[in-house]
């Protein structure tokens, strides 16, 4: 991300590719306005936090009017650096790692795995949903060809932070961590965590505890 996005909060940073990838399928279908009302029906988050967070981008929607679905989009672009697309690695090509490789985010155009890496010899020379797997022993090498600072961790947790290490290494300032492993790491060093057993755990759990009221 660039530009101003300081003074936007990392909550509402964190919702902008959901409204992004809204907006553009809203924008192939010809809309050129939308309400609150119906961004909040399709990306699921209250109209009125959808309106707390579009007043940080300036764009204030006009009653009755709604936003202009173009603005936003050209404002999410550059604040998303979408104009520019990113290529990530994968670590790991194991069951996760094969199904990311395969999904490889074709929603999403800007955002795209060029390489994934493992120790397994059988994998290596493959091509997983059009990515080439690698040796992780050649990491460094192919991360210089590649322009690459963001990595995905789908390896065992018991080798999560050897990789880790190596990825750092390599220059990479940003893991997205799908292993149940904590990282350590240097502070420059940004790590996002997704734990999918404790996310489905946690659903369950409030499912029980803390059931939503039917209409
Ligand atoms: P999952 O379903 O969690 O993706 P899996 O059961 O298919 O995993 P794991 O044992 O979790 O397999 O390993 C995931 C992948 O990580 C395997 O392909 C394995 O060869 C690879 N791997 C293991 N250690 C390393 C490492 N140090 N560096 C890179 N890849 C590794």
């Amino acid at each position: 991300m660039n530009t101003d996005q300081q003074k936007i909060p990392q909550a509402t940073a964190k919702r902008l590719p959901l409204y992004y990838r809204f907006l553009e399928s809203l924008y192939a279908t010809g809309k050129t306005r939308v309400s609150s009302t119906e961004l909040s029906e399709a990306v699921k988050v209250d109209s009125a936090t959808i309106r707390r967070d579009f007043s940080y981008f300036g764009a204030l929607g006009k009653k009755g009017y709604g936003y202009n679905v173009q603005y936003l989009l050209s404002f999410f672009r550059t604040t998303l650096d979408q104009d520019e697309a990113t290529d990530v690695v994968l670590l790991g090509v194991g069951n996760l790692g094969k199904a990311l490789l395969r999904y490889n985010f074709s929603k999403n155009e800007n955002t795209r795995i060029v390489a994934a890496f493992d120790i397994n010899k059988d994998m290596v020379g493959e091509q997983i949903g059009n990515v080439p797997v690698y040796h992780t022993d050649d990491l460094a090498e192919k991360l210089e060809e590649h322009n690459v600072s963001v990595a995905m961790l789908t390896v065992p947790s018991a080798a999560a932070q050897t990789t880790g290490e190596k990825l750092v290494e390599a220059g990479i300032s940003g893991i997205l961590n799908f292993t149940p492993a904590r990282l350590s790491v240097p502070t420059s060093v940004r790590v996002h965590h997704i734990d999918l057993a404790i996310e489905l755990q946690t659903l369950v759990y409030f499912l029980k505890n803390y059931p939503l009221d039917s209409e």
